[in-house]
């Protein structure tokens, strides 16, 4: 089954062709670093984590180019350095590789190249320097703006990545619109900074042939990067649901008027956008407060469980946050990692490709619950065979589920760490010497005296699962 992919700008699902045949190219907006970041900033990254990983399979390995950049210029980055009176390098520096650590729990891959907002001033300079001798951008105020109405000119391509219309989005909107805008819709790209705020050279005002001191505009930075690292147009643009207007949009907008591109899939060819994980039906963020940092639920769940979570629902869609789902996901993962241990103690696992369904269930849009399906279905036939005696094809079937896993960044750990959870030796032989007595007791049909061993496991945050081919455990 050929690779399709929803595409936002077209609104269906188009079959996926790049650019240039042997070689695909994928951006992904990715954080701005002042804070922690919670786990509904990382369903786009392990969303697309998957479709990277899934890319590498289906065209040569290192043709497949991801970029996610890091907004390292921002606001909110210079008002944490004031707070802690510090240089913004030693706040981006700190979040930067916390976010990659969350990220490393997470199994996500790293990209292949992740550009720094501060380190594409010249582009961005670049970028609006054409834009303001194309007309499309103006100086007001020491801003320099883009003109939204300027450039749609009626045909309706500002608006078409929202599908809506100018004038409806300017009613949406509802921002306060500053004085020197021509255009309530018109953007930022370039703006002074305040006194004591990091500040560039700036582009240069073609009326007084000076540069503008300040600094860039949120979207002007991903236009530059993702050209810069890629080249257009490139293949795939990437995102939460949030970023389609404005950033998204504008992205476009920058790009092609400033290199006087004529459609906009000039710019970038298809667009993707994650749903929103939520809490209580309402969007995870910050603003609202009713967020849960990723670094903080790892104290608590190995991040592969919080990665299984963030799968179990179609990337399009809503998934509400819950301790139930999270549950759900360990469980899961406990019954999959479960088959491998068997698989592997009976006779071992095969060396395999993963099975054609889940290649199947993720070229039809990145369908990861189907995917997790075929997980299962691939865990049960291990069950069977492992119960008919039948070691080769139990061997076999596991080899296609740790390969189906692998595709998906799940169940590459090995199965007996998965459930000892770093238990010492001294620990696991206490815990299988009572798992043996209470074998035995079953066996004797002694059900005072399994029930006491069990007690007695739990009472070492051990909890036993007994599964078809007898009994495995692991920490709570
Ligand atoms: P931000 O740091 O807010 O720009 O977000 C980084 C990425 O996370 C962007 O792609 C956002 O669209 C995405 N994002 C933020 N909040 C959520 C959420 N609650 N659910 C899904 N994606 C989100
Ligand atoms: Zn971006």
């Amino acid at each position: 089954m050929p690779l399709k992919l929803h595409d936002t700008l077209s609104r269906e699902k188009r079959v996926f062709e790049p650019a240039q045949a042997e070689r695909v190219t994928m951006y992904v907006c990715g954080p701005t670093v002042y804070n922690h970041a919670h786990i509904g900033n990382a369903r786009p990254a392990v969303v697309f984590d998957v479709l990277f990983r899934l890319l590498q399979r289906l065209y040569p390995e290192r043709e497949v180019v991801y970029a996610r950049n890091i907004t390292d210029v921002d606001d909110k980055i210079n008002q944490k350095a004031a707070e802690e009176g510090v240089e913004i390098g030693v706040i981006t520096e700190r979040y930067t590789d916390i976010y990659h650590g969350d990220l490393d729990a997470l199994g996500c891959l790293r990209p292949t190249v992740e550009p720094r907002a501060t380190a594409h001033m010249a582009e961005m300079i670049a970028l609006i320097e054409a834009m303001l001798a194309d007309g499309t951008a103006y100086v007001a105020d020491g801003e320099v703006l883009f003109d939204v109405e300027g450039y749609d000119a009626g045909t309706g391509r500002y608006g078409a990545l929202s599908n809506r219309s100018l004038s409806d989005m300017v009613a949406g909107a509802r921002v306060e619109v500053a004085q020197n805008k021509r255009h309530a819709a018109d953007f930022v790209l370039w703006k002074p900074s305040k006194p004591a705020e990091p500040a560039w050279d700036g582009p240069h005002d073609p009326t007084t042939g000076q540069p503008l001191p300040g600094r860039p505009g949120w979207h002007i930075e991903c236009s530059a990067m993702s050209e810069k690292v890629l080249g257009l147009p490139f293949d795939i643009h990437g995102g939460g649901l949030d970023l389609i207007f404005p950033h998204h949009t504008n992205e476009i907008a920058q790009s092609c008027a400033a290199h006087g591109l004529a459609t906009n899939t000039d710019f970038a060819r298809y667009w993707m956008h994650n749903g929103f994980l939520t809490m209580d039906a309402e969007k995870m963020s910050k603003s609202l407060g009713n967020v849960s940092l990723i670094t903080e639920l790892l104290e608590r769940q190995p991040g592969e469980v919080l990665r299984w979570a963030l799968l179990s629902a179609h990337y399009r869609g809503p998934l509400d946050w819950t301790d139930q789902l999270v549950d759900q996901a360990r469980k899961n993962l406990d019954r999959l990692y479960g088959a491998l241990k068997r698989a592997r103690a009976a006779g071992g696992i095969s060396d395999s490709a993963p099975p054609q369904l889940l290649l199947d269930a993720l070229s039809d849009d990145l369908n990861s619950p189907a995917a997790m399906a075929v997980l299962f279905d691939a865990a049960g036939a291990v069950e069977r065979a492992l119960n008919d005696g039948e070691v080769e094809t139990a061997a076999a079937r596991a080899g296609e589920l740790l390969a189906g896993g692998a595709l998906m960044g799940l169940l590459q750990q090995d199965p007996d760490a998965w459930f000892e959870g770093g238990a010492d030796d001294g620990f696991k032989a206490q815990v299988e010497a009572l798992l043996e007595a209470r074998a035995a007791a079953r066996a004797a049909k002694d059900w005072g005296e399994a029930d006491r061993i069990r007690g007695e496991l739990a009472a070492l945050n051990v909890v036993v699962m007994d599964g078809p081919t007898g009994a495995t455990w692991r920490r709570g």
